[in-house]
């Protein structure tokens, strides 16, 4: 037997495709306790609030600090409000949630404010843009 065989089945078509996704404080609280299970983060205290521009990290829709040691975490997730208009990609508040989250799911090992810090940031978008279009592929059919 050759266990390497791929599975016979057909995999769907899942691409992340732009979209604006606008949640209440509670239904990303909801949704975060749900991620948390799928990323295998159910032991972490994490809180997550909607916050105003001015209580963000400049120029950010999502921020997180955390306590490692402790499993405790604060997720900030941009207000609408200030979301900037002109801004091509629009808002989605669940990505941004699962971005966060991975943060979280990589906080051992987290590069920093390095030249590489940059590209780990970018690998988990991708990651995230992934995860959640297989969310929001599942629950099409
Ligand atoms: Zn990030």
């Amino acid at each position: 037997m050759n266990i390497f065989q791929e599975p016979d089945i057909e995999l769907p078509e899942v691409r992340y495709t732009l979209q604006e996704t606008i949640l209440t404080e509670q239904k990303l609280r909801d949704l975060c306790r749900w991620w948390q299970g799928v990323l295998g983060l159910s032991d972490w205290y994490i809180i997550v609030k909607i916050k105003r521009f001015y209580d963000m990290p400049h120029d950010t829709q999502g921020a997180c600090n955390w306590t490692f040691s402790r499993r405790e975490a604060l997720i900030k997730i941009l207000d609408p409000n200030d979301y900037d208009p002109n801004c091509i990609v629009p808002q989605d508040m669940e990505l941004t949630l699962v971005h966060e989250l991975l943060h979280i799911r990589h906080a051992p090992y987290e590069p920093g404010e390095n030249a590489n810090g940059w590209l780990h940031d970018q690998a988990l978008e991708d990651t995230a843009r992934a995860l959640v279009a297989f969310k929001r592929n599942c629950q099409k059919t």
